[in-house]
């Protein structure tokens, strides 16, 4: 199997899993419990905490854990909207955002709140002046993701974080295809809240954190038991954030290594698919974007034939993001980078891990070529395509 799909989720480290493993059997303790088996399972996650507190420049206990990025994001949004919402009802966000923010948002503008969708250039870049002109008085939170999960566009998070500063506005960024990838420090970005989720950078699934900045009155989203400093309630996971811990260990060990490597294997597939394809466009700046991230569109073609005849091959991408496999509506990222609907649908995403090998993607370009070449020579829209591009 070439697995070219680590933005949907990654494989878990041998030394992840070796980790958890006595939490997942003797060492059950909770970790409410007084007695030594539950005090151990509780140094556990604050080793975790300490870990992943480490890794973005926080401190321990500006660290919650949740069961996702999922619900991370839905607390900071959420939460904040409720607990802000004595000085104001507008929230400013961006076209791109992952589903986690965008329904989110769509949920408080049902319950009276006023949400601004910041628009971003042809290359997925936020634009920083429609951000800031999107700015009011009654302005409570700005949410702007970190990297984009669909291109790893990285936004301009510290600029950001320099407007809302200025203006006392929260901040939150979903940081969960950045944490672990690429230096996330919340100091430098000036960002208050931070979602991560460890399955996406060598952990478990179902485990994730909110870094809230200490001072933001952050109300709980869950109710329930003291958990979390009375802010999370719930059982912790353990094994889960244990796993969670030892991958944010990993991968700060080995960041920079990862990323050469990802960058590279990203610069040759990007190189061989531009030469070695005609008529495909790179979706997503060309620099500033995650080190493993390439996004194209095959221009007359829609992504899911040609991601069903790699599947053949035993070859792993994804058409758009992983959320929206299965139905037919083009990628809200790429759309809002002003690609056509059908350019959209026309799209395939590889993200590379530093193990992933020159060999495996000179299989992926033998593949994709004879795919694109006999899925082409079936498709009207390729033709009416090329006939365009003749009379132009
Ligand atoms: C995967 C992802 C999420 C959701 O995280 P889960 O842990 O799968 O719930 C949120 N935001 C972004 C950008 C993601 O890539």
């Amino acid at each position: 199997m070439i697995y070219l799909d680590n933005g949907a989720t990654t494989r878990m480290a041998p030394e992840v899993l070796e980790a958890m493993l006595p939490y997942l059997g003797g060492e059950f303790g909770n970790p409410s419990a007084v007695y030594s088996l539950g005090a151990r399972a509780k140094k556990a996650v604050n080793e975790a905490r300490r870990s992943i507190a480490g890794l973005v420049g926080a401190r321990q206990e500006e660290i919650f854990f949740t069961s996702g990025g999922t619900e991370a994001d839905n607390w900071a949004l959420k939460a904040a909207a409720e607990g802000f919402k004595a000085r104001g009802r507008h929230i400013v966000t961006t076209k791109v955002e992952h589903h986690a923010v965008l329904r989110a948002c769509g949920y408080l503008e049902q319950r009276g709140f006023e949400v601004t969708y910041v628009d971003v250039d042809g290359e997925g870049l936020v634009r920083l002046e429609a951000l800031e002109a999107a700015l009011r008085p009654d302005t409570i939170l700005v949410s702007v993701m970190t990297a984009n999960n669909e291109t790893g566009v990285i936004q301009p998070i510290r600029e950001i974080g320099a407007l809302t500063r200025e203006r006392g506005i929260c901040f939150h960024t979903d940081g969960v295809q950045a944490f672990g990838h690429i230096p996330v420090n919340v100091d430098h970005l000036g960002v208050d809240m931070l979602s991560a989720s460890a399955h996406k950078c060598g952990g478990p699934k179902g485990v994730g954190m909110l870094y809230v900045r200490r001072g933001v009155g952050l109300p709980s989203f869950l109710q329930g038991g003291g958990q979390e400093d009375h802010r999370r309630a719930g059982t912790e996971n353990v094994p889960g954030i244990v796993g969670f811990g030892a991958a944010a260990r990993r991968a700060a060990d080995r960041m920079e290594e990862q990323a050469g490597k990802e960058r590279q294997l990203r610069d040759y597939l990007i190189r061989r698919i531009q030469e070695e394809i005609p008529h495909c466009r790179l979706n997503g700046h060309r620099e500033r974007r995650l080190p493993g991230n390439v996004n194209f569109t095959f221009q007359g073609l829609q992504g899911e034939p040609l991601l069903l005849a790699l599947d053949m091959k035993d070859i792993c991408v994804s058409a758009g993001a992983a959320c929206h496999a299965g139905s037919l509506e083009p990628s809200h990222v790429l759309t809002a980078m002003g690609l056509s609907p059908q350019e959209a649908s026309g799209a395939l995403r590889f993200t590379l891990s530093g193990e992933n090998t020159r060999e495996e993607l000179d299989q992926v370009v033998e593949c994709l070529k004879e795919s694109a070449a006999r899925l082409r020579s079936m498709s009207p829209e390729y033709e009416a395509f090329c006939t365009v591009q003749s009379e132009k």
